[in-house]
Parts: C-alpha cells; sequence; structure tokens
C-alpha cells in the first residue's frame, strides 16, 4: 500500500456554510493549490458540473473530490445548500470525520450556518472554523467573529480568516485541516461496509454509488449487497473521484469513492443504505426513506405531449430516488401526473430540467401538501423552524409567525441578533413563507426547518363549481378556518379571469353541498344587441341562434368552456 492509501494519512472533510458564503469558490482554491486541476484553467466552481446548478448559482449536486496534497489523501465533499436537500447534507457529514464551518464576513452568521454546526456537533466532527470574503470593503470582520465565538465557543485565535476569491490564506486552511481534522479510524473488520452519500444513473455503466468505506475492501467483481433495500448485485469497478471517476483496483476502509453496483434502477441504491459483502451484516446508522414532502400535478399542456412527458419525468428519476411519480387524471387538462417533491425548489429544479434538458414546458398546478391519514384522521406535517435575524426585526418576524399558525418555542439574543424557533404547519412553507420572511426582514432573516412530527389538521375540500359542473382541477384541500376567504378569493379570481359567454355563468365554492361563496357572470347576450343599430331581424337571429347552439354543446358535453388561457393562470395561480 503506498503511503498515501495509508489511513493515518486520509483526511475527508466537507465545506457547509449557508448559500452563497463561498463553498464552491474555496473549494476551487483548495483543487488548485493541491494541483488537482490548473489554475484558469478550469471554469469557476468546478465541482459545480449540474448545469443548473451552474445557471442559478446554488449546488444542487453533491461532487467528492480527492486530492493529493504533501502526501496526505484529501477526500472533499462539497455539500447542497439548500434545505430541500438537508438529508444528503446529513449523509455527507456522515462520511467525513471534519468539517470546514464557512462564515461570509459581509453577511455575518445565518440560519443554515447554525443548522450546519449543531448538525456537525451531532455527529461529533471537528468543526473548523473560518470566515471567508475578507477581501471585501464592505467584510465585517469582528463582528463576525464575536459571532461565532459566542453563539458557537469557538476562541478567537482559533478562527482562520480567508478570501476563497484572492486565494489568501487557503494554504493555511489547507494545512489547519491536515493538522486538526483526525484520520479515519482503523477498522480491523474483514467484512466490507461502505455508506452511500450519493448516487447517479449512467446511461451506459447504470447506478453509481458514491460511498464513504467504514470497514474492509472491495474490488471489482465482488458481489454485494444493499442491507436496507435487502437486493444484491455484483461490482463492474471501484475508484474515485477527480473529480471525474477514476478506476482503482480497490476501496478500502477510510476512503471515499465509487462502486458501479451492477444495479439499473436508483431506486435500489439509495442514499444513506448500507453496502456490504454480506447480507448479514449490520446496516449503518441513520438511514431513512427519503420522503416526499409536497405533491404537483404536472400536465402536458397539449395532450400529444403526453408520452413526451412521461420519458421526460421518467428519465428525471433515474438520476433522483426521491421524486415519485403517478399518473392523474382530470377532466379539464386531462391525462397527466401527480408527481412528489421534498420541497418546492426541488420541483423548480425539475421543471426547469425538464425545460433545459427534455425541451417539455409542462403545467404545474398548485403544490398540495402529502397529508397522512390515520383511521378516519387527517394528519399534517409539522416543521421546527429556526429562524435567524438582526434583532430589530423580531417584532414583525413574531407578528408573521403567529399568523402562519406558529408557536414560539424559544427566542435567544446573541448581541445584535436574535434567533427565534418556531413549531408550525409545514404548510406555511407553501404559502409564501420565506418571501414573506424576507420581506418583513428586508431580506436580513434567513430560516432553516426539519420536519418533526405529524398532527391532526381540520381541513376541508374545497371545490369549485361552475354552472353546477365541479372543475376538478381548482378545488383544493384547505384549513376549514380559511375557508371562508380562500373561497372567496378563487371566485372573484374566476370571475376576473373568466371571458363572458353567450349563457350566464354561474360560479360557487362549495364544501361538500354546502356554498360559501358566489358569483356571476352575465351572458353578453345584450351587449351583442345592443351593439347593432336599427333591427335587422336576420342577423339578430342568426346570433341568437348560434348562442343557443353554444348553450346546447355545453351541455351535452356536461363541460364548461374555459378558454386555456384562463385556465392556465387560474391555476399557476
Ligand atoms: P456557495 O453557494 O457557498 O457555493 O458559494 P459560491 O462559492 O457560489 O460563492 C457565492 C458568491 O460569492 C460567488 O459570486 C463568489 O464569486 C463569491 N465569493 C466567494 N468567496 C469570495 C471571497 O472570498 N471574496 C469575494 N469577494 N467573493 C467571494
Ligand atoms: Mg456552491
Amino acid at each position: 500500500m503506498d503511503k498515501m492509501n495509508d489511513i493515518k494519512n486520509i483526511r475527508n472533510f466537507a465545506i457547509v456554510a449557508h448559500i452563497d458564503h463561498g463553498k464552491s469558490t474555496l473549494a476551487d482554491r483548495f483543487l488548485e493549490i493541491t494541483g488537482s486541476v490548473q489554475k484558469g484553467k478550469h471554469e469557476e466552481q468546478f465541482l459545480d458540473q449540474n448545469p443548473i446548478s451552474r445557471e442559478r448559482g446554488i449546488t444542487i449536486k453533491l461532487a467528492p473530490v480527492r486530492m493529493r496534497y504533501q502526501g496526505y489523501m484529501l477526500n472533499l465533499i462539497d455539500t447542497p445548500g439548500h434545505i430541500d436537500f438537508s438529508y444528503e447534507v446529513s449523509r455527507t457529514l456522515s462520511s467525513c470525520e471534519g468539517v470546514v464551518l464557512l462564515v461570509d464576513a459581509t453577511q455575518g452568521v445565518q440560519a443554515q450556518t447554525v443548522a450546519h454546526f449543531h448538525s456537525s456537533k451531532k455527529q461529533n466532527l471537528k468543526i473548523i472554523s473560518v470566515i471567508n470574503k475578507i477581501d471585501m470593503d464592505i467584510a465585517r470582520v469582528d463582528e463576525t467573529i464575536e459571532q461565532m465565538t459566542e453563539m458557537f465557543g469557538f476562541s478567537q485565535d482559533e478562527i482562520l480568516k480567508i478570501s476563497a476569491r484572492t486565494g489568501e490564506n487557503v494554504q493555511t486552511l489547507l494545512d489547519t485541516i491536515i493538522e486538526k481534522i483526525p484520520p479515519p479510524q482503523s477498522s480491523q473488520s474483514s467484512i466490507f461496509r461502505a455508506l452511500i452519500f450519493d448516487a447517479v444513473y449512467d446511461d451506459h455503466r447504470g447506478v453509481v454509488a458514491f460511498v464513504r468505506v467504514f470497514d474492509g475492501t472491495i474490488k471489482r467483481g465482488d458481489k454485494i449487497n444493499f442491507l436496507q433495500e435487502k437486493t444484491s448485485s455484483t461490482v463492474s469497478d471501484v475508484g474515485y473521484f477527480s473529480p471525474f471517476l477514476v478506476s482503482s483496483p480497490s476501496l478500502s476502509s477510510g476512503e471515499i469513492g465509487y462502486i458501479v453496483t451492477g444495479v439499473k434502477d436508483i431506486r435500489h441504491a439509495r442514499v444513506g443504505d448500507t453496502i456490504s459483502n454480506t447480507s448479514s451484516s449490520t446496516p449503518l446508522p441513520g438511514y431513512k426513506t427519503p420522503q416526499p414532502m409536497v405533491f404537483f400535478g404536472v400536465y402536458p399542456k397539449e395532450q400529444n405531449d403526453l408520452p413526451k412527458l412521461k420519458d421526460g419525468l421518467n428519465k428525471l428519476s433515474l438520476n433522483d430516488a426521491s421524486l415519485t411519480i403517478d399518473s392523474e387524471y382530470s377532466s379539464y387538462l386531462g391525462s397527466g401526473f401527480r408527481v412528489g417533491f421534498l420541497g418546492l425548489l426541488h420541483a423548480e429544479i425539475v421543471k426547469e430540467r425538464l425545460k433545459n434538458e427534455e425541451q417539455i414546458d409542462p403545467l404545474f398546478t398548485k403544490p398540495q401538501v402529502l397529508y397522512h391519514k390515520e383511521n378516519d384522521k387527517t394528519l399534517e406535517p409539522y416543521m421546527k423552524i429556526e429562524i435567524y435575524s438582526p434583532k430589530n426585526y423580531v417584532g414583525p418576524l413574531m407578528n408573521l409567525c403567529e399568523k402562519r399558525k406558529g408557536t414560539l418555542i424559544n427566542i435567544t439574543y446573541h448581541k445584535d441578533n436574535a434567533q427565534l424557533v418556531y413549531e408550525m404547519p409545514y404548510s406555511s412553507l407553501l404559502a409564501n413563507l420565506t418571501s414573506d420572511i424576507k420581506s418583513v426582514s428586508s431580506g436580513f432573516a434567513s430560516l432553516d426547518y426539519e420536519i418533526v412530527d405529524y398532527r391532526e389538521a381540520d381541513l376541508v375540500n374545497l371545490e369549485i363549481v361552475i354552472n353546477d359542473v365541479p372543475i376538478d382541477v381548482l378545488s383544493e384541500v384547505v384549513y376549514r378556518n380559511e375557508v371562508q376567504f380562500k373561497g372567496r378569493e378563487k371566485v372573484d379570481k374566476l370571475k376576473e379571469f373568466l371571458p363572458r359567454q353567450q349563457f350566464r355563468q354561474v360560479i360557487q365554492a362549495k364544501i361538500g353541498g354546502d356554498i360559501i361563496a358566489r358569483s356571476e357572470i352575465s351572458p353578453f347576450r345584450k351587449d351583442v344587441l345592443a351593439k347593432m343599430s336599427g333591427g335587422d331581424r336576420t342577423r339578430k337571429d342568426k346570433l341568437l341562434k348560434k348562442q343557443k347552439k353554444g348553450k346546447v354543446r355545453m351541455q351535452q358535453t356536461g363541460r364548461i368552456d374555459i378558454p386555456q388561457k384562463a385556465l392556465f393562470s387560474l391555476i399557476e395561480g
């Protein structure tokens, strides 16, 4: 075994930070200093290989990389920066011995800084505290140091001050990583066990699992078992990340690398599962099946495009085990799908990928929370939400949270900042909670959440009916105490959007059989005839006849003709 693969010379670490604090930029500098890429010869934010992630400047996919530096093997995992992907972050952390906790000196500590600090602590990781962007004029270095010492208990002189952009002090940071982060513990077990922290599907090779090896050694041709999925297969290749996949003879305890699993379906190689060479070994701790939190109806704008949409969704799900897809039918939109997502950002990413990669632009209905049924009760997900904000916004933030059915759990002050902890229905996130928090705090507050449990909810199905015909795509599950307001809102909106017809349109919002809001659009018969000068009888008759025909057709089909444009804008709200 060469010196670098000696377990004492391995360092596995992640960079954790609030979004935009500079993770990917710092990773670029690491790659350059270690000679893994040539300076100036790579695209910026090299590890963000996903095109959408590049476009939006956020990291969606984990991109691990192995660097060689002064006889050490450094395995860096860049983590996704958004709360929809917090499970992936937690699996990343389980694969490491330490983290670089990065704080932007122009922003200071933010909600996800706090969240990452706590999850790193919980996993017993060595935390290296770093302040970034010290090259900027508006950097508030001293203030940020004060926050970090007070909130996290770091000592002043252990906090490194760097610029990921200019590279200042990044070399010192690398040396600190080697010095302070412990090597993986050596394992005596000959049984192979590895944790999957990510997986991708490759057209030619099938599912490639990104793993951290805890025990034993694996090589091409070995038989493997997925302990949670209870399936097995044969390894066709193993190796490491450069960040591209590079084959190696084997992967051993302590290393981070990939296994070409021989599995074709990504749902059989889930993040968090344990790969082992025997089916009877104990799975590594902490596994949970990722749960979709929200559903959207996803429909082609033209029914001809249904097969294309189906293909597109299936293709994306090859690479995304957390996407769930079921068929659904609407009498207004025709055939489509009910698609489950981890959260709103996840849905947005999928929508963009359908557009960019598959050239499909489907209609997404309003999101709905995934409720649980228990006997005849409906349970809704509740989250613990942590808001971190300058303290002069505490009043408006508390008002907002109360309006959103929040229960205050805790509030703490750290000099000029406050941390608010609430319990709140997850549904608030679908009702623009994030943007409302930003707007009442002039953009300064940030939030983080985790699902804590499911609680009984008093919900009703709000139906929208036009001339006694229910409009399925506009009905919605809502809280009983909001149904009056929501019903009125929908009816008014419809009245505004729907064009006049040759017949009277009665719009009703209903729960069960009860009408809770009603509005009417009068026919344009009067208008049409009024516009006519004089008494051209035949012309008048013709118009009236045409009008009658319209009514008959409507009755025959039992369907209200809502112009497609109006319907789409109503649905997309
Ligand atoms: P991430 O979301 O944590 O991966 O953050 P990025 O690496 O994408 O950085 C967010 C933005 O901050 C980008 O526009 C970077 O160019 C910029 N940035 C990152 N580090 C520094 C730094 O040290 N100094 C300055 N001036 N800008 C930086
Ligand atoms: Mg990034």
